[in-house]
């Protein structure tokens, strides 16, 4: 067992290193601390105004359900939750998987209302009506002003249905999780990877919560975002930072592709309430390789496909699936009471699935494993050479990787650390364009790369034809 670190030791490996996911778990395993949104719009663990440090209990319980400190890995976990499951597989890559489909909910609306297929939403529908919980803690719009999305419980479908979509938003759960922790019931819970491991690690602490949140279902995650993002697309649209009230991410257009969505925005325009739909293909930022406004911690996570959730859902982005606009989800089926559900929403017709193998599945996020898992490696070498703590990953460290891809691995850093400084300057300013000036500049650099690679496929191609 590794020594309990002391809060100051944490805080500066976990929080100034930047390898803090923003979920709100120190939160859950210490009442001396709380989750704000710091000035670039991400949540962060803080000690309590006057309070008194976390005890040594608290200490142990904070580093143990922390991703980037715990001794535990997803593999570890997943090998816990999953491996005992009659016929159940396993792949390096996806993780444990009993069943695997990629398709969409036939049944009602939760495809039209989805961001996706609809499964989001319909497998929480089949789970409170078959008795399997009481409740699901997912994300909602927020009833505060200070922020617009956050973690919530909902206790009846109507509610569970009003809290679809994909929110590129920042969360956290320690809110909940604490009156989980005090409430008895069944639970699921909805959260992207870093969340999800962290519900495990934290019910390994609380046998409460282990006791009560029964299925997690896990989201593929690209990576996540600042509070920044939503307010440029608005401002983009013309409602200024401060001025937005809400925002749907995933509108659906009926004529493109699945990728091709739009978002609709509301708030002040002019003193005025106006709503404003634009597709993200017109706005700066609908590149998710560049990943503005990205909390760096996204880039330190090697768990692409969610592997501790019962169930992990994404976008089937495929070129089969995309020219759908209505939306497709690939699914990895985990939990024995999941696959039964889907495996009955088949029988009854409910559902539109397709079986398909790891490599479709693959497929469908290959440039997300690409650039979360493998090229890792180079993001930790660089870190090891500049003598930095980094958090264990199931990744080696390595300068082992064609040239081009490690200049797309430094642009994209640069990226990540110039973006929110660039932003609050010209949130300062209230100049729009002082943003999009220096941001066209990196985002050109970024290109002129990919120029560069495409020349360099296109030689190796011609040589190798020879
Ligand atoms: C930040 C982020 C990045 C993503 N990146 C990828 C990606 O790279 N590749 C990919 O294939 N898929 C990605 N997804 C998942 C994808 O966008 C869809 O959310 C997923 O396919 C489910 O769609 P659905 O139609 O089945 O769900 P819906 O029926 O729309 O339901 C969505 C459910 O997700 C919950 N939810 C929404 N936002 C969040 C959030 N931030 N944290 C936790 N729960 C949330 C809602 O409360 C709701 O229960 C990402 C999602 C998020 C939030």
């Amino acid at each position: 067992m590794s020594k309990i670190m002391s809060f100051d030791e944490m805080y500066t490996k976990v929080v100034d290193g930047k390898y803090s996911f923003g979920t709100g778990s120190w939160a859950v395993a210490s009442p001396h601390i709380t989750m704000k949104l710091n000035e670039y719009g991400e949540y962060q663990p803080e000690l309590k105004e006057s309070a008194n440090l976390p005890s040594e209990k608290e200490l142990k319980a904070m580093q143990d359900s922390c991703l980037s400190l715990s001794e535990k890995n997803e593999s570890d976990v997943a090998e816990k939750a999953f491996s005992n499951i009659p016929d159940i597989k396993f792949d390096n890559r996806i993780g444990f998987y009993s069943g695997l489909y990629i398709g969409h909910v036939t049944e009602g609306k939760f495809r039209e209302n989805g961001s996706s297929g609809g499964f989001g939403t319909w497998i929480f529908k089949e789970l409170l009506e078959r008795g399997k919980i009481d409740g699901v803690i997912q994300v909602k719009e927020s009833t505060e002003n200070s922020k617009l999305f956050e973690y919530g419980i909902s206790n009846s479908l109507e509610q569970i249905c009003t809290s679809a979509k994909t929110r590129y938003y920042p969360v956290e759960l320690s809110e909940v999780i604490n009156k989980i922790k005090n409430t008895d019931g069944n639970y699921a819970i909805i959260g992207l990877p870093s969340y999800i491991m962290e519900t495990r690690l934290l019910s390994d602490v609380f046998p409460q919560l282990k006791k009560r949140i029964k299925f997690m279902i896990g989201l593929i995650c690209g990576h996540q975002k600042s509070t920044k993002f939503a307010e440029f697309l608005a401002w983009q649209c013309g409602i200024n930072p401060g001025n937005l009230q809400r925002i749907n991410f995933r509108k659906k257009m009926k004529d493109g592709n699945a990728s091709d969505y739009a978002i609709e925005v509301t708030g002040l325009v002019n003193g005025k309430s106006q709503t404003i739909v634009r597709r993200m293909r017109d706005l700066i930022g609908s590149d998710w390789g560049q990943g503005i406004f990205k909390i760096s911690a996204s880039d330190f996570t090697d768990d692409v496909m969610n592997e501790t959730a019962d169930v992990t859902l994404g976008d089937a982005w495929l070129p089969e699936y995309v020219k759908d606009s209505k939306g497709n989800n690939v699914i990895i089926v985990r939990n024995p009471v999941i696959k039964e559900i889907i495996e009955d929403g088949i029988k009854n017709s409910k559902i539109s699935v397709t079986r398909v193998n790891v490599e479709k599945v693959f497929s469908s996020q290959a440039a997300h494993f690409r650039h979360t898992q493998r090229e890792l490696a180079y993001r930790l070498y660089k870190k090891e050479k500049a003598k930095m703590w980094v958090p264990q990953k199931r990744v080696v460290a390595s300068n082992d990787f064609p040239w081009i891809r490690k200049r797309i691995q430094d642009k994209r850093e640069e990226i990540c650390k110039k973006v929110p400084l660039i932003y609050a300057k010209a949130v300062n300013k209230n100049d729009i364009m002082y943003f999009e000036t220096r941001m066209a500049k990196l985002s050109k650099s970024y290109k002129n790369l990919y120029t560069i690679k495409g020349i360099q496929d296109k030689i190796k191609k011609e040589l190798k034809l020879k």
